[in-house]
């Protein structure tokens, strides 16, 4: 093990089921791995359907009690839930990197960023307010609104703290119960976030949580268990699409957060130092592994060469290498395959006409490394300019017009983030409202935050995170008519 934690017990290789620590029904495990060195980190239980289904009872138990709870009852274990991953950051910040690969510094960034929502939700769920509607004289039209009930959650590996807490946090604050699948890549994380909400008093069976080896099994009985009301998915498109179907036999309440392909758009008019630095937080930040990672550049004509030069060289700046040493700016990316795909997207570009600037290959590091890479000559035909990248990648397009440059924006089907670097107001009002995204960046890629709206629209998903409005994810509209007054 190359790690140590000041509180060993918050390592755990057992699923989280009604409370307790269990192995699978069937013995079977499943390693986790670092992929900056190899390393078998831990052999995790992995669970299936008839798991998952005994989860789904005990949450369906527990949910009936913890929704007759006043707000309060329930925020006080959150904010208590807050304080505990708080004291014990050092800890998760170092499961996360071993599982991940992100650099320690971004694994405490991550964990002050998944407890922030929980902080969140326990003030905003004492707020769940309803309303009065006001019809005949002999009558009342009254809106409450009430808790889902049991929720199923899916999350990736890229945020393995975060898309957790993202779900959890307004789920548990308004009265669900959440049964949770982590990715297989990073379960460790999630299961250190459970043992600390069992040690903040969540009562058992509230959040259970669901390591496996077997995604489709344990989605499968999530999807089709009427007693599941509701699913929220994070990660790819294609998983996404395939569980909406899945939920619609039971016509299963969704919200989808899945792939982005987020247009980073600098203008001749931009101040270009401001962009340079947007530019390398949106696009490498977390090794490019981010669904609001800017997945192409695009930059009018009269600042290109300049844009490229100064992006050049920042990132020649970069050192790749294991997240656990101190001058590594970028960790591996998380598997083999992963940094293959990446790979293959730069070599299909190369072959088509696109220039390296700088990176371009594997790295020398060891399997799951990626050169941070620049490609210039890149045009709307190649897969880095169609296909989310997910890796340190960046392909610089040129543009000449604004109308072209909105037009590049929009021909795709995703519509999760995108960036907008001009000092012109009009320019500001008219790119924001012409691109079809949830989220816009204007002159500022770090975006994201606990007080904020975050989700796409088009094929990035549905449904928001975070803010006054992620609540609504988790609550039913319900109307009562009060007659005969
Ligand atoms: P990524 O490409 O980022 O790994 P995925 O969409 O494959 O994105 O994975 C996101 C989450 O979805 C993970 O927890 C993964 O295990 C889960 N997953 C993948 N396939 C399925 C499936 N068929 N049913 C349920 N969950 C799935």
């Amino acid at each position: 093990m190359t790690f140590e934690l000041k509180d060993s017990s918050l390592l755990k290789a057992q699923a989280f089921i009604n409370g307790e620590w269990v192995d699978g029904d069937k013995g079977e495990t499943f390693a986790v791995t670092n992929p900056a060195t190899g390393e078998k980190l831990a052999d995790v239980a992995s669970v299936g359907a008839a798991e998952t289904k005994r989860a789904i009872e005990a949450a369906d138990k527990a949910q009936v009690l913890w929704q007759a709870l006043a707000p309060k009852q329930r925020s006080e274990i959150l904010e208590e839930w807050h304080r505990l991953i708080i004291v014990n950051t050092e800890d998760l910040a170092v499961i996360m990197t071993a599982e991940q690969g992100k650099t320690v510094a971004e694994s405490r960034g991550e964990v002050a960023y998944g407890a922030s929502y929980i902080k969140w939700f326990a003030e905003e769920g004492k707020r769940v307010y309803g309303d009065m509607i006001p019809s005949t004289p002999d009558r009342r039209g009254v809106v409450i609104k009430q808790p889902v009930g049991v929720v199923a959650a899916i999350t990736p590996w890229n945020f393995p703290n975060a898309m957790i807490t993202r779900k959890a946090a307004p789920a548990l604050a308004v009265g669900c119960a959440m049964v949770l699948k982590p990715a297989a890549e990073t379960p460790l994380s999630a299961l250190a976030l459970a043992e600390l909400a069992k040690r903040a008093g969540l009562p058992a069976g509230l959040l259970s949580v669901l390591p496996g080896m077997d995604a489709p099994a344990i989605g499968g009985e999530m999807t089709s268990n009427t007693t599941v009301k509701k699913l929220t998915f994070t990660g790819s498109t294609p998983v996404g699409k395939l569980l909406m179907k899945q939920c619609a036999d039971t016509v299963k309440r969704t919200s989808m957060e899945l792939g982005g392909n987020a247009p980073l758009i600098i203008f001749d008019d931009a101040d270009l130092d401001m962009a340079v630095t947007g530019a390398l937080a949106a696009k490498y930040r977390n090794s490019g592994q981010t669904c609001i990672c800017a997945n192409r550049l695009l930059v009018q004509e009269g600042i290109y060469d300049v844009f490229v030069e100064k992006l050049a060289a920042a990132v020649s700046g970069f050192r790749i290498g294991n997240g656990f040493e101190s001058d590594t700016t970028h960790g591996p990316v998380i598997t083999e395959k992963a940094a293959k795909d990446i790979h293959a997207k730069v070599q299909q570009a190369v072959e088509e006409g696109a220039n390296v600037v700088i990176g371009g290959q594997p790295g020398a590091q060891g399997a799951c490394f990626y050169e941070p890479t620049i490609l210039t000559n890149v045009n709307d035909q190649m897969r880095v300019f169609s296909e989310e990248i997910f890796g340190p990648v960046a392909p610089v397009f040129k543009f000449s017009s604004e109308e072209e440059a909105i037009s590049m924006a929009n021909d795709t089907e995703f519509g999760l983030a995108a960036y907008v670097y001009t000092e012109n107001m009009g320019r500001i009002w008219r790119v924001s409202e012409g691109i079809d995204y949830g989220m816009v960046g204007v002159n500022e890629t770090a975006i994201s935050s606990e007080l904020i709206p975050f989700g796409g629209v088009k094929e990035s998903g549905q449904g928001r995170e975070g803010s006054k409005y992620g609540l609504d994810d988790y609550l039913e509209t319900k109307y009562i008519c009060i007659g005969g007054l």
